[in-house]
Parts: C-alpha cells; sequence; structure tokens
C-alpha cells in the first residue's frame, strides 16, 4: 500500500504530536495546559446566531468568497483600517484553509520560505506540501526578530516570508520597529509576506501592529477560532493584493469550496461582540504564570497570545515533558515547535485554578532532579 502514498506526504511526519496525544490519553483528569484554544465558550449572541442561520435554512454552499454579511462588514473594517485601494477580503476555512490556500497560491518547487523558529507546527510541513524549502531563522532566547538575520537568508530563490505576531508558541510580540523592518525588507527584495494574526486580539501591553500598515502587499491571514474561541466551526479570513486574493479564491472552488454558510452568520455576529473582558482575564493569566515562574525558570515575558515559553531547566524538552506527565501536568515538548528540543509550551487558556496547580507543579520540577 505503500506505494499509493504520494511522496509529497513523506518529507514529513505528525510523529512528536503523536506521542503528545498517546501521552495525554493515557492520563486521567490532568492539569492540562497544553490546549490551544480558549477555555471560554463561544459568545452567547454568536451561538444564537449559528442556531438562527440554521433553522432560517441558510445551510446551503456559501459563496466562494464568503456572504456579504460577513465578507463586506470585514472589507469596510479593512479598508477603513489600511486604506489599500488593492487590498481585497475573503472568508477561508479557518486561519489554516488561508494558510494552505497562501502557499498553494504562493510557492512554486524549490522556492524558499522564511519562517522563525520556534514556529506554529503547521508552517514547515505547509511549505513542504507545496515543494517549497523552509528557512528557519533562529529567535532563541527572547524571540525577538533579528532583522540582519533575515535580510542574510534572503536569496533569489526567496519566494515569501512567514510572520506570526503574537505567536504560538512563544507568545512574543514583535515590536512596531522588527514589524515595520521586516515590512520594509520584504517590500524592498520583492518577498511576499504573510502576517498570521489569529492572536491580533489577545496583546496585553502594547496596541496590535500589522505589516500590512507598513507595506500595502502584505497577505494577512485571521480568524474567529481563538478571539471568538470558534475553533470547531472553521471561520478564517484573507486580505491582500487582489491578485493574489484571486487566484487563492479559484482554489478554494476546488479545495475548500467555501466556509461553513451558519458559522459565517455566526461570525458576522461576533463581529459586534466586545470581548474585551476576556483579553483582561488572559493578561491577568499571563502574569499569573509568569510571576509564578519566572525566578525559577529562564523565560521570555510574553506580551500576547496565551502561551508562554520557558526553557527547561534540566534534561531536553522531552525528558522534562515526560517527567511532567508523570507529575499529572501536561504541557508540550519544544521540539514540536523546533528542531532544538530545550524549551516546553504552557497554554494559559485555563481556569486560574488549573493555573495554579500547573505553578505548583513546575515550581516542584524547576528545583527536582532529572527523572
Ligand atoms: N495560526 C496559528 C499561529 C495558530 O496557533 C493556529 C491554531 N492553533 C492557527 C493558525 C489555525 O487556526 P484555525 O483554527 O483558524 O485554522
Amino acid at each position: 500500500m505503500n506505494r499509493w502514498i504520494a511522496e509529497r506526504t513523506k518529507s514529513f511526519d505528525s510523529s512528536g504530536i503523536r506521542k503528545v496525544f498517546d501521552l495525554a490519553s493515557q492520563m486521567k483528569n490532568p492539569i492540562n495546559l497544553s490546549i490551544g484554544q480558549p477555555d471560554f465558550d463561544v459568545p452567547e449572541p454568536v451561538r444564537a446566531a449559528c442556531i438562527d442561520a440554521i433553522q432560517h435554512r441558510k445551510n446551503g454552499y456559501a459563496l466562494t468568497q464568503g456572504m456579504p454579511v460577513l465578507r463586506d462588514r470585514i472589507q469596510a473594517q479593512v479598508d477603513r483600517d489600511y486604506g489599500h485601494g488593492d487590498r481585497k477580503v475573503f472568508i477561508s476555512s479557518g486561519t489554516s484553509g488561508g494558510l494552505v490556500l497562501a502557499m498553494l497560491s504562493l510557492v512554486n518547487p524549490g522556492d524558499e520560505v522564511i519562517i522563525f523558529e520556534p514556529y506554529f507546527v503547521m508552517y514547515e510541513s505547509l511549505v513542504k506540501l507545496a515543494g517549497g524549502v523552509p528557512v528557519l531563522i533562529d529567535t532563541y532566547p527572547d524571540f525577538h526578530i533579528d532583522l540582519n538575520k533575515v535580510a542574510e537568508a534572503i536569496t533569489p530563490r526567496t519566494k515569501l516570508i512567514l510572520l506570526n505576531s503574537p505567536a504560538n508558541p512563544t507568545g512574543y510580540v514583535s515590536s512596531e520597529a522588527e514589524i515595520r523592518g521586516l515590512a520594509e525588507l520584504a517590500d524592498r527584495h520583492d518577498v511576499a509576506l504573510i502576517s498570521d494574526e489569529i492572536y491580533r486580539l489577545f496583546c496585553y501591553d502594547d496596541p496590535f501592529v500589522s505589516p500590512a500598515q507598513f507595506n500595502p502587499r502584505t497577505i494577512v491571514i485571521d480568524g474567529f477560532s481563538k478571539s471568538h474561541a470558534m475553533t470547531g466551526w472553521r471561520v478564517g479570513f484573507v486580505h491582500g493584493p487582489d491578485e493574489v486574493i484571486q487566484t487563492m479564491l479559484k482554489l478554494q472552488q476546488y479545495t475548500f469550496v467555501c466556509a461553513p454558510q451558519p458559522a459565517q452568520w455566526a461570525a458576522a455576529a461576533a463581529l459586534e461582540v466586545d470581548m474585551s473582558a476576556h483579553v483582561t482575564a488572559y493578561r491577568r493569566k499571563r502574569d499569573m504564570i509568569y510571576d509564578g515562574l519566572a525566578d525559577l525558570y529562564e523565560t521570555a515575558r510574553p506580551g500576547g497570545a496565551f502561551y508562554i515559553f520557558p526553557r527547561v531547566p534540566w534534561g531536553t524538552g522531552t525528558e522534562f515533558v515526560t517527567r511532567a506527565v508523570a507529575e499529572n501536568l501536561l504541557v508540550i515538548p519544544g521540539n514540536i515547535f523546533s528542531r532544538q528540543d530545550t524549551h516546553f509550551r504552557i497554554s494559559y487558556a485555563a481556569d486560574d485554578a488549573v493555573i495554579a496547580r500547573g505553578i505548583e507543579v513546575l515550581r516542584r520540577m524547576a528545583g527536582g532532579v532529572r527523572g
């Protein structure tokens, strides 16, 4: 049967992630700080709008570019924010759907794609799926983007730079100077810049900055999964230069077809919901986890998303996480997001009591012997 499997699927594997799932499945009622989604529920008016859409028979295919009720509102917002005449919006099947279509639309076999390490798990695999070559730029230990390193990494084969701020798995928020510098660098070298802005809402110290403010050709990928806890509903959106968007739409027609129609009506309602109380709560949780660990763990203070990515105090990331699991704490080893196995990811999108128990275990483990 191996003969059936396409070569393009063999350049990456998911064994690391599977191992974590296997570990998790053996745990009974773990202190779970591993989950990459909000711990709050979809807001009530959004749930109601989805039910209403279903009951009013809005269950057919959506338009390829998205339902006007949602797309037009986001387009108006984007026009207001950026004022780029050429910037067009479409609704994708989650942020992931937008990422897949962007890769397939832009990356030729052999093209180089710059990714900042540690990176969101999907990035490297998607580049390879498109036949591209991931070029990793190391951002350890503080995760800031060194523009000199980026400039050095650009070659005639560089097609694309992939930015994610606020970032998964580090929670790092790039400074305005970094984002502006990166945006200008991409423009100067005629390299495409994709900005994955899925954690845009969760900025705790400084206002969110998009490279699209400085480079009008930036392709922005965003969605409702994290901002409104709609991970299962598969609604994302993309905005960028019309020619790129039209190409992505052509591929959407023959792949995802559309984002689910009822969920698009719900997402339109989500645009009206004030989520700031959740952001305030997550800022407090960020302080709680950082203050709880910073004296014992080497860790950058995250400015956004809902992750923190400390260095392990002993052993490898995998050894440390294996021991944490024995202590009933589930966190993710850093080698899932990186070629190095020196850190671990904590998600603090959890109840305060769970975070407190996690801190207690981690404080104990910091002093503990390898085992
Ligand atoms: N980008 C990043 C950085 C993410 O962390 C995630 C989800 N974990 C996604 C994209 C995918 O999100 P979606 O549910 O919108 O596909």
